[in-house]
């Protein structure tokens, strides 16, 4: 549980949420949800975990934590995004580095 803790502390000082789209400009969508899915930025920039609901609540969030730069060439920029939520923060284009990102997770493109 203590692990958990360290989680949870890490996301509260997260940026983000931001919708992910890739360089085309498609959504990037969780296969078991068909929900599109959002980034959130951890630790510096350094770190992105993947989550399925703007709101950000605790089980939308895959509990894995990647390198940003394995989906986003660094510096992230996170522009505007268009989708009216006020709960997301932006927009982030990533590069589709594995489509299998956790237990339950399997993300592709919309269009
Ligand atoms: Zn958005």
């Amino acid at each position: 549980m203590a692990e958990e803790s360290v989680f949870a502390q890490r996301f509260r000082n997260r940026e983000g949420p931001y919708h992910l789209y890739d360089s085309a400009d498609h959504p990037v969508i969780r296969v078991e949800t068909g929900a599109h899915v959002l980034g959130a930025l951890l630790d510096g920039r350094t770190r992105l975990v993947f989550l399925d609901d703007p709101g950000c609540a605790e089980g939308s969030v895959l509990r894995m934590t990647y390198p940003t730069g394995e989906w986003s060439p660094e510096p992230v920029e996170p522009t505007a995004c268009a989708c009216g939520d006020v709960r997301c923060k932006g927009r982030l284009v990533i590069t589709l580095h594995d489509s299998h990102a956790g237990p339950d997770w399997m993300l592709t493109f919309r269009g």
